[in-house]
């Protein structure tokens, strides 16, 4: 007997997807039409914001050409938003995969400064 089939991945179903449903809060840094910026509950660094897109996309490399626009705009807000946050050097991150270090299946950028940070990361 053939297994039912397994719902596909969604994202609607991440702690992301309830941040931007309004069913759980955040500490929102910014917000437009199309993202949604807001500070990371365990931060790694003295400014840690996630920028996340208000379309579900599970990982950055399931992103289609179609996602040119909102991947550059996500760039854009991460640039803002540390300018907001007064920081003069800032790392962006995209974790994509469990094996990367990906743990919330919901497209996300992250944007961390106010100390110094080492390279090649961890
Ligand atoms: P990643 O490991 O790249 O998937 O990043 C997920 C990030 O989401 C981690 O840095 C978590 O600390 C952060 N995170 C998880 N839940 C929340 C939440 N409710 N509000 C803010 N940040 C969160």
């Amino acid at each position: 007997m053939a297994l039912p089939e397994q719902p596909a991945a969604s994202t609607a179903d991440t702690i992301f997807g309830r941040i931007l449903r309004g069913e759980i809060p955040c500490d929102q840094v910014y917000a437009d039409e199309h993202c949604l910026a807001f500070r990371d509950v365990a931060p790694q660094a003295p400014v840690h914001v996630l920028v996340i897109p208000r379309e579900p996309i599970v990982r950055l490399d399931e992103a289609g050409p179609e996602h040119a626009p909102l991947l550059g705009h996500l760039l854009l807000v991460a640039a803002r938003v540390a300018r907001q946050e007064g920081l003069t050097g800032f790392r962006t991150v995209i974790n994509s995969g469990a094996e990367a270090g990906q743990s919330v299946f919901h497209l996300h950028v992250h944007v961390i400064g106010g100390r110094p940070l080492a390279w090649p990361p961890g």
